[in-house]
C-alpha cells in the first residue's frame, strides 16, 4: 500500500467529491499532498483527514481557470515541497443545458474551467517537471467526452478537449520523462451527480453494463496506479472507469 511512498502531488478540486477521494487515496499509498481549490475551508479539512493519516498536506487557494493563479499554485507546491511528482486536473464544473438555450456564458466558463484550467496547471507543472526529468499527469475527462451527452455540449466538448490535450502533450513530455494519461469517470456518485433527479439516475443505471454508479474510489484507484510504479511504460491513454459504458 505504499506505492506513492514520499512523492509530491498537486490535486486540483481536492475539496470534494472524486478529487477528495484521489487525494486521500494518494495520502494512504504514502504520498504528500497539495491540495488546490476554490473552497480553501473544504481543501483544508481534507488536509486534517491526510494528517490524521500520518502525511503531510498543504491547502492553496486557486481557480484553475486563471493561468497566473496556476502558476502561483505550482510556485508555492515548489516553495514547500522542492518538487511535483504528480498532477490530477481534477477541477470540473457543469453548467448544462441545451444547445438552443444555452449561452454564451455557460459555454465559456466550462471551458475555461475544464480545459483552459487543466492546460494552465499542465503547462505550470511541466516545467518543474522537466527539470526533475520525471513526471506524472492525470487529467480528469469524463465518459461524456466520448460519447456525448444531450444538454452537456459545454461540458462534453471541454472533455473531448482534455483527451487531444492529454495525447498531444503525452508526445511532447515523453521524451522528458512525463507520462500523460486521462481517466474517463462514467456516472460516479458524488455531488455533481447526486443533484440529478432519482428518475434520471435510475435511467442513466440502465445504461450501465455493472448496473450500478461508481464510486470515487473506483476512480482514485486507477490515478494510484497511473500515479505510481506499475504503469511506467504507459502514456497517452484514456482508461475508462465507467462501468463498461464506453467498449
Ligand atoms: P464536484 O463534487 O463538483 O467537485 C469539484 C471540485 O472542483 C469542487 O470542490 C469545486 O469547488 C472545485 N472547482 C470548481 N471550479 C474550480 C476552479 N475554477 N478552480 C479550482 N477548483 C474548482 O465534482 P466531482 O464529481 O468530484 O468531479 C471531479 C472531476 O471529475 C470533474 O472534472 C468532473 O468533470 C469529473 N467527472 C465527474 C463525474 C461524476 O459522475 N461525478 C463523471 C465524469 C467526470 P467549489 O465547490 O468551490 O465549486
Amino acid at each position: 500500500m505504499n506505492e506513492l511512498q514520499d512523492q509530491v502531488a498537486l490535486v486540483t478540486g481536492a475539496a470534494r467529491g472524486i478529487g477528495r477521494t484521489i487525494a486521500l487515496k494518494f495520502a494512504e499509498n504514502g504520498a504528500h499532498l497539495v491540495l488546490s481549490d476554490l473552497d480553501l475551508a473544504g481543501a483544508e479539512g481534507v488536509a486534517r483527514e491526510i494528517e490524521a493519516l500520518g502525511r503531510q498536506a498543504i491547502s492553496v487557494e486557486a481557480d484553475v481557470s486563471n493561468l497566473e493563479q496556476a502558476d502561483q499554485l505550482v510556485k508555492r507546491a515548489i516553495e514547500h515541497w522542492g518538487r511535483i511528482d504528480i498532477l490530477v486536473n481534477n477541477a470540473g464544473i457543469t453548467r448544462d443545458s441545451s444547445l438552443i438555450r444555452m449561452d454564451e456564458s455557460q459555454w465559456d466558463m466550462v471551458i475555461r474551467v475544464n480545459l483552459k484550467g487543466t492546460f494552465n496547471c499542465l503547462k505550470a507543472a511541466t516545467r518543474p517537471m522537466m527539470k526533475q526529468k520525471k513526471g506524472r499527469i492525470i487529467n480528469i475527462s469524463s465518459v461524456v467526452g466520448v460519447m456525448g451527452n444531450a444538454g452537456q455540449a459545454n461540458y462534453a466538448a471541454s472533455k473531448a478537449g482534455v483527451i487531444g490535450l492529454t495525447k498531444s502533450a503525452a508526445k511532447e513530455l515523453a521524451g522528458r520523462n512525463i507520462l500523460v494519461n486521462a481517466v474517463a469517470p462514467g456516472f460516479i456518485e458524488t455531488e455533481m451527480t447526486l443533484a440529478l433527479p432519482e428518475k434520471i439516475i435510475e435511467n442513466y443505471k440502465t445504461l450501465i453494463p455493472l448496473q450500478r454508479l461508481g464510486r470515487p474510489e473506483d476512480v482514485a484507484e486507477v490515478c494510484v496506479f497511473l500515479a505510481g510504479p506499475h504503469s511506467s511504460y504507459i502514456t497517452g491513454q484514456v482508461i475508462h472507469v465507467d462501468g463498461g459504458m464506453v467498449m
